[in-house]
């Protein structure tokens, strides 16, 4: 693991900011202080963009791995590394998908009381982002179906509309379909390719 001095030597116009700091973020043109560290009640290093970069290339640009964020004794069960919230049209959750280190993914829905059940039942499935995916649609806009939650986020990030099915490629459920009536779908299948070719935006 990394320790929270080498990842703040790493980065420019550090500042304490609450229990933790800001800094300019190494991912993108950043003329504001939009990163924050923090370190986590479970010891490891938090590290987000206001602006919306993915962790993964604000990770890149300080060559810092994934797991050097994380505590060095991992009990053995891999560690939420992120959730992605599915929510009905009106922005509703309806169930996240969760992403652990060492690369996985489970689906949970919330169950009260702060709980998940770490099922989905006969919850819907539907589209990621989409009241984003419903209002690009109605406004006539494109609309980009990619692999996963990340690209979804690259591709917002260049002010494009972005949906992914849960669960991965090649397991579309035939109920998001309905997400996308009457909408221009581009398919994306290997956005990473892409968003290595792209310039920098
Ligand atoms: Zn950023």
């Amino acid at each position: 693991m990394i320790t929270t001095d080498e990842l703040l030597n790493r980065l420019r116009g550090v500042k304490r900011a609450g229990k933790g700091w800001s800094a300019q973020c190494p991912a993108h043109e950043d003329r504001r202080a939009s990163l924050s560290v923090a370190e986590g009640a479970d010891g490891r290093l938090l590290v987000h963009c206001h602006a919306g970069c993915d962790l993964e290339r604000i990770l890149e640009a300080l060559r810092v791995d994934v797991k050097d964020l994380f505590p060095d004794d991992p009990r053995g069960k891999g560690e939420i590394f992120a959730a992605y919230d599915y929510t009905d049209e009106e922005g509703n959750l309806l169930f996240q998908v969760v992403r652990f280190y060492p690369k996985d993914f489970r689906q949970r829905r919330p169950a009260g009381c702060g709980e998940w059940e770490w099922s989905l039942g006969d919850t819907p499935r539907v589209l990621y982002r989409l009241p984003e995916v419903r209002k690009a649609i109605e406004a006539g806009r494109r609309v980009f179906v990619v692999e996963g939650e990340k690209d979804v986020h690259t591709l917002e990030a260049w002010g494009l509309a972005a949906t992914c099915n849960p669960g991965g490629a090649g397991k579309w459920p035939r109920e998001c379909s309905e997400g996308l009536r009457g909408a221009h779908v581009v398919i994306i299948p290997i956005t990473t390719k892409l968003a290595t070719s792209m310039p920098n935006s």
